[in-house]
């Protein structure tokens, strides 16, 4: 990563330097751009999307009062990058206390180091944590996780004479019986027939019904992460990915993005050998540092409360988009609660605690389903026909019907804010 880093940073400081920015520099800047992510192995397609979109935005966008069209084309580029990556929220798998999660991924991506991972993770986090070895066909695997189990201070379940469907199935109820709260079970990736491995992964799912399926991808491999996490996605609903490697892999952006463009998450990326090298993904931050924001980020943030202050009337006026819906969302729940929330606001509302929880869960999940959607959709919901609700559902580990939820709460707050515009326009006096 280090080498897209120092690429970043130098487009940055291009930027900072040039004495205008005009159209002709923001070409000049975005082919150089273009080529940064090119050598990090990024898809060519994405490398198009996101310079012609860096640019349109740049050159048509107003700039803000009190900032410069310099300004703009840095958080333009931010806002790109981190959309490029799969956009503002982090997604949190669905780990609690009682999940179990199913490891899958060819062999030599990572898996059993990162079943340790996150082992030693969940459990600094509070979490007893049980390790088990559903790989019988390596000599050895058995042995190496046990040592890590050991290591992290996990529990362990392994039986070599046992179909790995077996092991899987009685390592959760062994397990849980030893009182373990997250069971990770390590798959192999070991089949010379890819097609083989699939059907294998798919029985375990099956028979475990895990709440949580991790794919662990090599992002050494760069842009071809991203055709493997649809073969495995084919075969089980993928929860979430995990790429490894990222530690020196000169093609690991290139990993990042073909993977995010699917439509799936990164919820951890995976930046050494050692047991502790393990990071949530999030990607504001991860792009923060690619671009050595520090400065930068106080900017972008300067920029939205100003463009904050002059939106509501926009809003008001009806032009109100699911792009701006889920900035809400995501507002809303940075907020935390949403009794809070409605603390804030004018008049007593009352929730009781289910609803309390009710809410804040499909605040979760409706983000999720608006991260699955393209910047056209969320701009224009009135594309969305069934099969793209199918896609952005599979895509968001939800279902049609929730999606739809969705569209109609985005309908309803779109309503409210019609009627609020019209109730302040009659008070001024203006209909
Ligand atoms: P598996 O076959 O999928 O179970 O893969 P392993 O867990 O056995 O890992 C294969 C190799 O990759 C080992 O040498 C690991 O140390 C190495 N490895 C795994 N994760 C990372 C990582 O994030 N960074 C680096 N540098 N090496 C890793
Ligand atoms: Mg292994």
């Amino acid at each position: 990563m280090e080498e897209l880093r120092k690429g970043l940073l130098r487009i940055v400081s291009l930027v900072k330097r040039e004495a205008v920015v005009d159209r002709a520099t923001v070409k000049k800047i975005l082919r150089e751009l273009e080529r940064e992510l090119l050598k990090a192995d990024v898809p060519p397609l994405i490398v198009a999307e996101i310079a012609r979109r860096v640019e349109e935005r740049t050159l048509s966008e107003e700039v803000p009062p009190g900032f410069s069209r310099r300004e703009l084309l840095l958080r333009n580029l931010y806002q790109e990058l981190v959309n490029m990556l799969g956009g503002e929220s982090r997604y949190e798998p669905r780990i609690r206390k009682g999940s179990v999660v199913l490891l899958v991924g060819l062999q030599g991506s990572g898996k059993t180091t990162t079943a340790a991972k996150l082992a030693l993770y969940y459990k600094k986090r509070g979490f007893k944590v049980g390790l088990v070895c559903a790989d019988n066909y390596r000599p050895g695997a058995l042995e190496q996780l046990k040592q890590l189990a050991e290591a992290v201070g996990a529990e362990f379940y392994g039986d070599r004479s046992l179909p790995p469907v077996e092991v899987a199935r009685k390592g959760v109820a062994a397990l849980r019986e030893r009182g373990v709260e997250l069971v990770v079970i390590d798959t192999a990736g070991r089949h010379k027939e890819e097609r083989a491995l699939l059907e294998e992964v798919k029985e375990l799912a099956e028979a475990v019904k895990p709440d949580e399926v991790m794919l662990v991808l090599d992002a050494t491999i760069g842009k071809s992460a991203g055709a493997q996490a649809e073969a495995f996605h084919k075969a089980v609903p993928i929860g979430s990915i995990i790429l490894t490697k990222m530690d020196g892999a000169a093609r690991g952006g290139g990993a990042l993005a073909a993977v995010a463009k699917t439509g799936a998450r990164i919820a951890f990326i995976g930046v050494g050998e050692k047991l502790d090298e393990l990071e949530p993904f999030d990607p504001p931050s991860f792009v923060g540092r690619l671009l050595g924001m520090g400065d930068l980020k106080a900017l972008v943030e300067r920029m939205e409360k100003a463009r904050l202050s002059v939106e509501p009337e926009a809003l008001l006026r009806g032009k109100f988009t699911l792009l701006d819906f889920k900035r809400q969302l995501e507002e809303l729940s940075k907020l935390g609660p949403l009794r809070k929330v409605l603390e804030l606001l004018p008049g007593s509302y009352q929730l009781t605690p289910e609803l309390e929880k009710a809410s804040a869960e499909s605040i979760k999940r409706w983000v999720a389903i608006l991260n699955s959607m393209t910047r056209e959709e969320l701009l224009r919901p009135e594309l969305l026909d069934h099969s793209r609700m199918v896609r952005i559902a599979k895509g968001s580990g939800t279902t049609v019907k929730d999606v739809k939820e969705l569209l109609a709460a985005y309908k309803q707050a779109q309503k409210l804010l019609r009627q609020l515009g019209r109730s302040r326009q009659a008070r001024l006096g203006l209909r």
